[in-house]
């Protein structure tokens, strides 16, 4: 087992490129998506090996990771290519973002990361908007890591200058721990959910550099408060801007494209490297 979630070891990662329905093997065929820094001829059940053995390993598989998403960012850097680590909880409305977001951004060229346990159902959506796109499917697995960034990046090879949207697999605990070697991440919650999201997942939401609250046409049908989240979000992480959007209506998406527009430029000319300030 990972170490550090619990998902299984022996669930390879698979990338694809849709429309070829073709699987890319590169680092990733095979039993090392992880790549476990301790042997595998022991006993998986780590909840019997002790508390001290235990965070050895979860700072061995991160260490490694980092050094992977270190390689990630260099090669990324090169190509003055602006990557955003997408995260959410599952459902509320990363793809149907994603896709109205590439299309009204015409004139940006982009591309699309797209991680989920299993089908490629999303890949397929962003295929229709007609930008290149990889799926990631993780099997067993609760988040995509730095070599699975890797692959998908050889198997995708973005041109220069892309803006480059990875959306991680749904789920608001492992994504904050892997650095992909992204530029920055964007973490997407929806009024559908608990106003207190940012509370109950501070290490998300500490390690954002925005947060877009979605379906806000739906506020008048829930019972969430906007004012409330922007404050739990502003106490985990002081200062992080929020922009309210609905994916649906349209709502909001300007300041999002302005947030956009402001960071792909700065990347374009190799000046960013904090995503943080406001525009
Ligand atoms: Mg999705």
């Amino acid at each position: 087992m990972c170490a550090t979630c619990g998902c299984g070891d022996d669930a390879a990662a698979v990338i694809t490129i849709p429309h070829e329905h073709r699987r890319h093997g590169g680092d990733l065929d095979g039993d090392h998506r992880h790549d476990h820094a301790h042997p595998h001829d022991h006993d998986h059940d780590h909840l019997h090996l002790p508390v001290t053995e235990t965070v050895t390993l979860e700072q061995k598989v991160l260490a490694k990771n980092d050094e992977l998403a270190a390689r990630n960012r260099d090669r990324l850097a090169r190509l003055g290519i602006l990557a955003l680590n997408m995260t959410s909880s599952p459902g509320a409305g990363k793809t149907t973002l994603l896709e109205r977001t590439i299309r009204e951004l015409a004139e940006v060229p982009t591309a699309v990361i797209e991680g989920d346990q299993a089908t490629l159902l999303d890949a397929e959506r962003i295929r229709a908007t007609g930008r290149p796109v990889v799926q990631i499917n993780t099997g067993a697995g609760c988040h995509l890591d730095a070599q699975m960034m890797s692959g998908a990046l050889d198997a995708l090879d973005p041109a220069p200058g892309t803006l480059l949207f990875v959306e991680n697999v749904g789920n608001l605990v492992c994504p904050a721990l892997f650095d992909l070697g992204e530029s920055g991440k964007v973490v997407v919650i929806s009024v559908t959910e608990g106003t207190d999201k940012p509370l109950k997942y501070p290490h998300m939401f500490a390690a954002a550099q925005l947060v877009l609250l979605n379906k806000i046409d739906l506020l008048p049908y829930v019972d969430f408060d906007p004012a409330r989240c922007e404050q739990y979000a502003n106490s985990v992480n002081p200062g992080i801007e929020i922009i309210p959007v609905s994916a649906t209506t349209g709502e909001g998406l300007a300041r999002w494209y302005e947030w956009l527009r402001a960071r792909q430029s700065l990347s374009n000319r190799g000046a960013i490297d904090d995503l943080s300030p406001r525009t």
